[in-house]
């Protein structure tokens, strides 16, 4: 039950004749120069790129320069890259290990234009990505360990190799959020999950519980109502942040059981979820539900770790942008849920790619490196 693995197994599936490797290191098994529309050139390892020459990559660790590096693999990441391959800036992708953002662990998404129908966060994952790639975009499925953002060109290091740019686009997103009780840890992957679209399947006929009162949680809920007998939902609180529709869709919802004012204080289980432990707020009463899965669905941690010391970072964790997309450094540019705790939306996040790499740009062209200078580089 592993969340990534399975989630990537989905984006594999066909879309329309679509498949796409999203597996950890289906970057590094792509053929050079094959799926990837264009021809790295290889330097000797060590050889350092001028700053607006050429691109280049070296086939094995060593450097690689790009006028564009996007850090971040969702939508703002990947429409960054589009936009920025549109305008020839030859766009690297540091895609993360677990690439796609958190559409790749969302069910129907339902609100993304273009889809009347919905579509499954991975396969829009999927489109995105063939999208980026079609216009030359290079997407390598690894973590950046650290960056150096001094100035022009920009590092960054991943899986030991040094990538140089430019010009950064920052887009990492944001991460789920756990309870952090031990038990949790201990029975993750044994009955405790952080995605119904990867883990639903394995809780047929099973009795569930999901915690949180947010749009992700009653999304969640209701995508495993087509497996579980039952989903009870537990919420910390009397209201819900999660939007009207979706409550109301719950309320009305035959196997949706909701429970305020309930924390859970342990999950029960030597080898899997048996059962949780919870606690009533209001009354401080201490119960038993017997339940076989635990869905946590509590929000996000915005993922700026490696731009602490770099870039300004909000009371809440986020990203400080300037300007609609820039940072406190020149060069260096900000999209998606990175930053944007108000809005967090897929659609909005896109939208924000898009500007970011527009900005960066023309930022671009005011420090002379321009299409020109290396236009034959891929
Ligand atoms: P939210 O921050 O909106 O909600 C998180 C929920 O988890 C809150 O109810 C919060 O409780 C609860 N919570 C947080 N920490 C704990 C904890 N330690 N223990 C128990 N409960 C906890 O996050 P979401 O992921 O739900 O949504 C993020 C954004 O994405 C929102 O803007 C949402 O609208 C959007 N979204 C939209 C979707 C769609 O349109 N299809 C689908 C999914 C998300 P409390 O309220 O008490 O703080």
């Amino acid at each position: 039950m592993n969340e990534t693995n399975t989630a990537a197994d989905e984006a594999s599936s066909p879309l329309g004749g679509l498949t796409i490797d999203f597996s950890a290191d289906g970057g590094s098994k792509a053929p050079a120069g094959g799926s990837f529309g264009f021809s790295p050139i290889a330097i000797e390892s060590g050889a350092v790129a001028a700053p607006g020459g050429p691109s280049s990559q070296s086939a094995r660790g060593g450097r690689t320069h790009t006028k564009l590096l996007v850090i971040g693999s969702g939508p703002a990441g990947l429409t960054a890259a589009i936009y920025g391959a549109r305008a020839n800036l030859e766009p690297v992708v540091l895609a993360g290990s677990a690439p796609g953002g958190q559409l790749m662990i969302t069910s129907d998404v339902e609100n993304y234009p273009g889809f009347p129908d919905g579509i499954q966060g991975p396969d829009l994952m999927a489109l995105f990505r063939a999208q980026a790639e079609r216009f030359g975009t290079h997407i390598e499925d690894v973590d950046v360990d650290r960056v150096d953002l001094t100035g022009r060109p920009f590092h960054a290091w991943a899986r030991g190799v040094e990538y140089t740019a430019e010009a950064v686009i920052v887009a990492t997103g944001a991460s789920a959020l756990w309870l952090g009780i031990e038990s949790e840890t201990r029975l993750r992957g044994r009955g405790v999950s952080a995605c119904a679209t990867c883990d639903g399947f394995f809780f047929r006929d099973k009795e569930i519980a999901v915690v949180g009162g947010g749009d992700t949680a009653f999304e969640e809920a209701l995508f495993l109502t087509r497996f579980a007998t039952k989903v009870h939902m537990l919420h910390r609180r009397e209201s819900f942040r999660a939007s009207k529709i979706m409550q109301d869709r719950a309320v009305a919802h035959p196997k949706i059981d909701i429970h305020p004012n309930i924390v859970v204080e342990e999950v029960l289980g030597e080898h899997h979820v048996e059962a949780l432990q919870l606690r009533n707020t209001a009354s401080g009463e201490v119960d038993r539900m017997d339940v076989q899965g635990l869905f946590i669905a509590i929000g996000y941690k915005p993922n700026t770790q490696i731009f602490g010391g770099w870039l300004d970072i909000d009371p809440m964790g986020y990203l400080v942008v300037r300007d609609e997309t820039g940072s406190k450094i020149d060069g260096v540019f900000i999209a998606g849920d990175v930053h944007d705790h108000r809005y967090r939306q897929a659609v909005t996040a896109a939208g924000d790619g898009s500007k970011a790499a527009i900005d960066a740009e023309r930022w671009l062209e005011s420090q002379g490196v321009t299409e020109a200078s290396t236009a034959t580089a891929w």
